[in-house]
């Protein structure tokens, strides 16, 4: 079996003994073994090679007049992490080499030692240099791309302690000061949500994975100003093989432009929102001018074209109003109005409201009453969230149907149900239909007017008011949306 596996490796050596046989023996075994081989006759010679040559093993005497094989070893160790150290020792002085190997040597050949034996003890130091040669490679390539990584990176022990972080990270949150390592936490930020995205990940239990983030918005420090960031922190945990956690890793993106396109884009639809509305507003009016007669007597045929254009306009309007209602909720205008409201008199009064409508496509609509506490809530949102859960369900439900509205009281919330016998919605629809836009295209529902933003809307105001929204659903058979509320 050859020495070396990899022949396209040729391995540095550097034998450092006093004696000539040894130095001449060591590099023609292993010249032949296509090492390249350089010799010292002293510790000093020996010392001086290392300094001006990277070696990847040195085989050293331990007993030599001058620097000995000792002092060789203790010198490699803090100069050359991944040079492995072989030393040479006499017949009495197994004890010097055990204390040779405490002090960093790799391993001890004794002399007089065999070609065979010098072959088998060069190997494993070779496959020892090899590993430590990757390790190092793996570490530089791996500090390389976390320092050019667009995001910041994080990484704490379990005792919350900084043990790697890049430049982005630093530039991120703003930190100019001293350099990390082994710093805690607290030395870098102290920031309440990342540190309590960081502390969560730590307290995890054995085995346990989870992803935790969190929005943080620090000032970064330019020469005399100061600008507004918008960053996204996410946290994982690191565990070993048994599960326990290790540290948390920490990714960190800079959001400040999207935020940023986000905003005008709300800015944008507010605005064309609010332009809208008023001159359909207008047109609206004036085709019921016509329809009305007031402009003149109409035939039947103008009045079905009028009456479908005012549908049409209507839809319209909703939308623009709809859109303005989103652009609102984002801006957090809508929980500004909180007070202490009674949703059953909300949900009487809309259901009275609603009566003609249902009556139209011959639905039976009941609220069953029930005494509720008093929530906070502000009470023109929760008109909006009621109103178009009950709107839905006589729209998504065909003529005969039933529409029922019920209140409760669990724990610490108030639930609301509104239920229909319509048609219901497919299971793979549910997930999506909170989404913005997205409507439900099947052959019973093509017809129906509609924008998609009605349920977001709805969840976007039920969560402002901590409150959840669930949906079940049965095609054929009809829909229950569960509104929870907290009682304040
Ligand atoms: P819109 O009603 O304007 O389409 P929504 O956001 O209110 O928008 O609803 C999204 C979709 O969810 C609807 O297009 C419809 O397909 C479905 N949906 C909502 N409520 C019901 C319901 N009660 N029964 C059946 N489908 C419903």
């Amino acid at each position: 079996m050859a020495l070396i596996e990899d022949q396209t490796y040729q391995p540095r050596i550097l034998v450092i003994d006093d004696e000539k046989r040894i130095r001449e023996g060591c590099s023609k075994i292993l010249t032949k073994e296509n090492c390249l081989v350089d010799v010292a006759e002293n510790g000093e010679t020996g010392l001086k090679m290392i300094a001006e040559k990277y070696y990847d093993i040195i085989l050293t005497d331990l007993m030599m007049p001058g620097i000995g094989g000792m002092e060789v070893v203790a010198r490699v160790r803090e100069q050359h992490l991944d040079t492995v150290v072989i030393v040479i020792t006499g017949f009495a002085t197994l004890e010097h080499s055990i204390e040779a190997m405490k002090k960093g040597a790799f391993d001890f050949i004794p002399k007089p030692f065999t070609p065979d034996q010098l072959r088998v003890v060069v190997s494993k130091s070779v496959k020892m240099t090899r590993t430590l040669q990757d390790i190092a490679t793996e570490k530089t390539r791996f500090k390389t791309l976390v320092n050019y990584l667009a995001g910041g990176v994080l990484v704490t022990d379990k005792s919350k302690n900084i043990i790697l972080y890049n430049p982005t990270l630093l530039r991120m949150l703003g930190y100019q000061g001293e350099a990390l390592d082994d710093q805690p936490l607290s030395a870098l930020t102290t920031d309440e949500k990342l540190t309590r995205i960081i502390d969560g990940i730590l307290g995890l239990k054995v085995g346990e994975f989870k992803v935790l983030s969190a929005e943080i918005m620090p000032h970064e420090k330019g020469e005399g100003s100061s600008k507004q960031l918008y960053l996204r922190a996410q946290a994982v945990p690191f565990q070993n093989r048994s599960g326990e956690i290790l540290g948390s890793v920490t990714i960190i993106d800079d959001i400040t432009h999207l935020k940023k396109l986000d905003e005008m884009k709300s800015a944008f639809i507010s605005m064309v929102s609010h332009e809208i509305r008023v001159p359909l507003s207008t047109i609206l009016s004036q085709i019921k001018i016509l329809m009305d007669g007031l402009a003149g007597e109409l035939g039947a045929k103008q009045t079905d074209i009028l009456s479908k254009m005012s549908r049409k306009v209507e839809g319209l309007v909703e939308l623009s109003n709809n859109l303005l209602d989103l652009s609102r909720i984002e801006a957090g205008l809508i929980v500004q109005d909180k007070q202490q409201v009674q949703l059953m008199d909300i949900l009487d009064s809309l259901v009275g409201f609603m009566q003609t409508r249902a009556k139209e496509k011959n639905i039976s609509l009941s609220l069953k009453k029930v005494n509720l506490p008093l929530i906070n809530a502000d009470g023109k949102s929760m008109e909006e969230v009621f109103s178009n859960l009950i709107t839905n369900a006589i729209i998504y439900t065909p003529e005969g149907g039933k529409v029922t509205v019920r209140g409760e009281v669990k724990g610490d919330f108030v639930g609301i149900r509104v239920s229909d016998t319509g048609y219901g919605i497919a299971p793979e629809e549910l997930p999506r239909i909170f989404e913005r836009f997205y409507r439900v295209k099947t052959e019973k529902t093509r017809n129906i007017i509609g924008t998609g933003l009605g349920l977001p809307i709805v969840k976007s105001i039920v969560e402002a008011h901590n409150g959840t929204i669930q949906v079940e659903s049965k095609e054929g058979v009809g829909s229950t949306f569960y509104v929870r509320l907290p009682i304040s």
